[in-house]
């Protein structure tokens, strides 16, 4: 199965505040070439041809036709020559009509080939928290933010845009913890992203944080908490950008993946639906309205847990990691 892709759709994105198609595939690669972050758990497929990544992208294409926008997911770094081999990146350039969005670690960027090829280009980097402590010892991320810093603006000098992947809920934070490290992540890195993503954990099989959360030592984080980010987010996003004159605004978006499950973003079981479809509809959308009013009564356990779960630890992200 090696020359069809893992998973291919298309979906809604923003392009130049239109909302337009957009065809995603996930690319079956050699894996990532780092390959010992706490949360991963993408499959590794040894020898992968140029030959079956081109048969992939055709298999895509033959499917939903290229859309306005092209977004390639491997498991790891688009530009990554290990991952996808420069052959293999110019087939997809000479498929892309106006914007491909794609990811790599910080390294790899400075790899990137496809600048001034007439179409936007707007790269993924999974930075997950602006703090390098908990980057580097509760994730096992192997950068720093000073990386993320160079690649985005690396980036940026050569007009392309960042999209900047947060975590939500790394291992070991408690749930206020995480929501506090997701807020001041957006702060850091909002000068740098014309995209901030902030996913939700979920909870993929044979992987450590697998095992952590079947210990019950981890849960995955609350709808609320999320909500309560990216509201956040939102007006943090318009109180820096309300001064300057008609500058593109930082598009904040969420995809509570698995939203409703066990293994993921959840709440009660009976808001759910409602919720994770509110934060869909926002990002998309950018109205920060149909995140106003929700309701449900399990926002008050969440208030409770929130501050419960945190009496009982001693702040370790401030003792250990500074900040
Ligand atoms: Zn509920």
């Amino acid at each position: 199965m090696i020359d069809k892709p893992v998973s291919c759709w298309v979906e809604k994105e923003r392009l130049n505040s239109k909302i337009v198609d957009c065809l995603t595939i996930i690319l079956r690669t050699r894996g990532c070439s780092w390959r010992k972050c706490l949360m991963c758990g993408f499959s590794i497929s040894a020898n992968v041809s140029e030959d079956d990544l081109k048969k992939q992208i055709d298999f895509a294409i033959s499917k939903y036709g290229v859309r306005d926008v092209v977004k390639i997911f491997t498991s790891g770094s688009f530009f990554d020559d290990r991952e996808v081999s420069r052959g293999a990146r110019d087939y997809v350039y000479s498929l892309v009509d106006k914007k491909l969005i794609v990811e790599s670690r910080p390294e790899y960027v400075f790899n990137c080939d496809c600048f001034d090829l007439g179409f936007e280009l707007e790269v993924g980097i999974g930075l997950e928290t602006s703090n390098d402590f908990i980057r580097n010892v509760c994730i096992n991320k192997g950068f720093t933010f000073e990386d993320y810093e160079r690649a985005a603006e690396y980036l940026i000098e050569n007009k392309a845009g960042v999209r900047t992947y947060l975590l939500l809920k790394p291992p070991f934070l408690s749930e206020k913890e995480a929501i506090e490290d997701c807020i001041q992540s957006i702060k850091d890195c909002l000068k740098y992203s014309r995209t901030i993503s902030i996913n939700p954990v979920y909870i993929p099989k044979n992987t450590y944080i697998e095992k952590l959360w079947k210990a019950k030592i981890y849960r995955p984080p609350w709808l609320w908490s999320a909500v309560k980010v990216l509201r956040r987010a939102f007006s943090e996003i318009k109180s820096k950008t309300n001064n300057k004159t008609n500058k593109n605004e930082v598009c904040i978006i969420c995809d509570p993946v698995g939203a409703g499950s066990v293994r993921a973003v959840h709440n009660c079981g009976k808001c759910d639906k409602d919720i994770s479809s509110a934060i869909r509809k926002f990002s998309i959308s950018q109205d920060i309205k149909v995140l106003e009013n929700l309701k449900c009564s399990c926002e008050k356990t969440w208030r409770k847990y929130v501050n419960v779960e945190n009496t009982a630890r001693f702040n370790v992200i401030s003792e250990l990691g500074g900040e």
